[in-house]
């Protein structure tokens, strides 16, 4: 889970970081402080000089092409934003300024003649193309640059101009991927790519090595992947640090927490914190169960009591989404042991038609009055999250 989650803020960084420029729009009235000239480009700038400066590529109803010949030379810029659509930074446009950051968008195709020379304090910039044409010393006179450009870009080449514009070797490229997914294919969380992008091919290499702590549950256990992934997304831990009870039943407190965490796992709000409640652990749990609809208003529960398998079909069913349902055509008479008088009859039949239970034996028997075990939990938890560990169910 741990590592999940830090990926997963490294693409929310990166989405951040790719969308902000669109966030500072209207820092300024263009109109009233920007020239563009008939050729488009940007001839005066008479604004103020914010933190940011976004520089849109049409001002007026007028196309914004270049940023005009030093036009912020020498000028007390701090970052500035480029918005796509503008191709063409001008000569010396920011030379001996105060810039400290600059976005260039895939748009702009030519960087002129000392278009940042001598910018002191320039540390970092973005690049969005690497078909771009660099003037002499566009980049002369600056200091280490750590640059920012997505995985899809010819590096090498780009690394040659900027040697180039710049006159040395100080600068380093922060890749970003631009699309970046995460897998929930059981080969990929096995195989270990459980992110990757697909742009490039980058995968993320943290599932190598899993090694569960528990020395109850050996490789060879038929519910060994599903321990495994129950415990590695974080839903499921053991009894003690090396025990996990595979065969052990659970209450119906422990049932509610998973299912509570099932649903914020799938929901994804990495913010969320269940309280902690000293004289009922599970409270919080189960609040959040019923504040979510996990569990309707009307239904209580004895949450000391062992869960039945009824009773997990109706909070394991109503945590998942139910957004994946490769065997929407399995009919509740297929069940031999479950009918419309059944207790959760249709939570369970819910299961089934999401590739999530699939029955104890080839006639689909659920035995929805025995007693639920945590092999069987960590099952239903795997394969509610990871749809790759579904099961397609024959017909007939
Ligand atoms: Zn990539």
């Amino acid at each position: 889970m741990k590592k999940i989650s830090f990926i997963l803020a490294c693409v929310l960084v990166f989405s951040v970081f790719t969308t902000c420029a669109s966030s500072f729009t209207a820092l300024f009235d263009e109109s009233e402080h920007c020239t563009v000239d008939k050729d488009g480009t940007l001839a005066a700038y008479n604004g103020e000089y914010d933190e940011v400066l976004e520089i849109s590529a049409e001002i007026d109803g007028k196309a914004v092409n270049k940023i005009g010949d030093r036009l912020f030379a020498a000028k007390p810029v701090n970052t500035v934003y480029i918005n796509e659509g503008v191709k063409e930074i001008g000569k010396e446009a920011f030379g001996s300024s105060t810039l400290v950051y600059v976005d260039i968008p895939s748009s702009v195709k030519k960087i002129g003649e000392g278009a940042f020379k001598d910018c002191k304090k320039l540390t970092s910039l973005s690049i969005g193309s690497d078909d771009v044409e660099f003037g002499k010393d566009a980049f002369a006179g600056t200091d280490f640059l750590y640059i920012a450009v997505l995985c899809s870009l010819d590096t090498k080449a780009l690394g040659d101009k900027i040697r180039n514009a710049k006159g040395d070797d100080k600068f380093t490229f922060d890749v970003m991927h631009s699309n970046l997914v995460e897998s929930m294919l059981e080969k990929d969380i096995y195989g270990n790519n459980l992110i990757y992008c697909e742009d490039c091919g980058f995968a993320y290499r943290g599932y190598d090595d899993i090694e569960i702590p528990f020395t109850d549950v050996t490789r060879d256990a038929w519910y060994y992947p599903y321990v495994v992934t129950a415990y590695e997304f974080g839903i499921m831990n053991g009894k003690s640090e090396t025990i996990f009870d595979p065969n052990e039943n659970m209450t119906l407190a422990e049932a509610a927490k998973i299912a509570a965490c099932v649903h914020l796992y799938i929901n994804g709000d990495s913010e969320y914190q269940f309280e902690t409640n000293t004289e009922e652990w599970y409270r919080p749990y189960v609040d959040y169960c019923y504040e979510n609809g996990i569990i309707d208003k009307h239904i209580v529960f004895e949450w000391d009591k062992n869960a039945t398998r009824a009773e997990m079909a109706y909070l394991f069913s109503r945590a998942d989404d139910g957004y994946y349902v490769p065997n929407d055509d399995v009919p509740l008479t297929d069940i031999p042991d479950v009918d419309e008088n059944t207790a959760f009859a249709l939570n369970i039949l819910a299961l089934y038609r999401r590739g999530i239970a699939t029955g104890s034996n080839e006639y689909y028997y659920f035995y929805p009055d025995a007693f639920l075990k945590r092999s069987e939990a960590a099952t239903i938890v795997s394969r509610i999250i990871c749809y790759d560990m579904r099961v397609y169910l024959p017909k007939g």
